[in-house]
């Protein structure tokens, strides 16, 4: 944690149009404004804490009058524990849960965070052609991502074809509010591609509201930075080498006022006989992805999106996720298997994100 204090001054020259009309005045009408002999906490304060099966934590700098970081850490744990109730397929009892184990012809209705998440699920379930499916959980379960204890073995051909046929996001259904959603028999939702995402946006318009201008909000590696660090300089954010286990850096990119969120194959799968076998499932074909995509990368204004599209662009591998990325003017970068090495392959609109690795800072 770094500690500084900085002052700052405001003044101001009242009546300068005496000079200018040239009134040959000696006395000096400079009338010293003093606005503000402004002290300014610029210190960085860091929270932390559990959610949705990972870490979060939370960077502001300066404090509000009237705010404590106890306070703040609560604030923010409620906040997260309340879109965890929703959308945590691991929770029986969660909104998502309940709409899962519910009747055939039952309506459901959602919390505005749920609809949230369910409307940007769908627009990129549109937008790719059904790479993407907030109705994908009955393959990612019986792949053995879901909440039950991993199988690690491969799942039979009948097992798949059942898991498919309940897969398929045209299958949802909403009223014409939105605000309610039919369960039609047998949809099992998962909305995991894209809560975490949608989770540090809501800390950061919190902490907004809240009356911080720059701070940095992270939830299992998705995160959404604001305004700059002490020193006016951007937060650095270190896009790590998609390696189990090795935390090294293979790139830094420099965020301000933006969110950025990766996917990818290498930190959540499984291994038989040799072959890899990831959480992130191709509804097309019913199989989790195997193209060489190890890790992508989304930089967007919202985490959300970030999150969802990094996960969209993962299914999609580097030819039909570059064309899309560039299509939608995204900034996307692929980190791709060439060997024992890393290929990078970034999209037009990523390059006004990089930075060079040797500035990042630790604090
Ligand atoms: P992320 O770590 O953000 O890429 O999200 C991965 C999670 O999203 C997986 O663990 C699944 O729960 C879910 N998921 C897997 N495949 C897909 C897909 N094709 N579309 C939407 N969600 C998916
Ligand atoms: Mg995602």
């Amino acid at each position: 944690m770094s500690s500084r204090k900085t002052s700052c001054w405001m003044i101001s020259v009242a009546d300068h149009r005496l000079w200018q009309q040239g009134q040959g005045l000696w006395a000096l009408f400079l009338s010293v404004l003093l606005l503000a002999g402004c002290s300014q906490d610029q210190r960085i304060h860091t929270l932390s804490g559990q959610t949705m099966g990972t870490g979060w934590s939370v960077k502001v700098v300066g404090m509000p009058a009237g705010l404590t970081l106890p306070a703040l850490q609560q604030d923010i744990q409620l906040l997260l524990a309340s879109i965890n109730r929703q959308m945590s397929t691991y929770d029986p009892d969660s909104e998502i849960s309940r709409f899962n184990a519910g009747a055939a012809g039952s309506w459901h209705a959602l919390s505005p965070d749920f609809q949230a998440v369910l409307s940007q699920a769908l627009m990129l379930a549109r937008q790719t052609g059904g790479a993407f499916d907030p109705t994908v959980g009955p393959l990612v379960n019986v792949w053995g991502f879901g909440p039950s204890p991993m199988s690690l073995t491969v799942p039979g051909q009948a097992v798949l074809d059942a898991a498919r046929a309940r897969v398929g996001y045209q299958q949802l259904q909403r009223d014409d509010s939105e605000a309610q959603l039919l369960q039609r028999g047998g949809v099992y939702l998962d909305l995991s591609a894209i809560a975490k995402g949608h989770a540090v946006d809501r800390v950061a318009d919190f902490l907004a509201l809240r009356g911080f201008h720059s701070y940095l909000v992270e939830i299992g590696g998705e995160l959404r930075a604001a305004g700059k660090k002490p020193g006016g300089e951007p937060w650095r954010i270190a896009v790590e080498q998609p390696v189990p286990g090795l935390r090294d850096v293979a790139t830094v990119v420099s965020l301000s006022d933006m969110a950025l969120a990766t996917s990818g194959d290498y930190r959540n799968f499984y291994e038989v006989d040799g072959q890899r076998f990831a959480h992130i499932i191709d509804p097309r074909t019913g199989m989790p992805v195997s193209h060489g995509v190890a890790s992508v990368t989304v930089v967007h204004a919202r985490c959300g999106m970030a999150d969802g599209l990094a996960t969209a662009l993962t299914v999609l591998g580097e030819q039909e996720g570059l064309a899309f990325a560039e299509t939608l003017g995204l900034a996307v970068l692929f980190l791709v298997r060439d060997g024992d090495r890393f290929r990078e392959v970034s999209s037009s609109a990523y390059q006004a994100f990089t930075a060079s690795v040797t500035e990042v800072h630790d604090d």
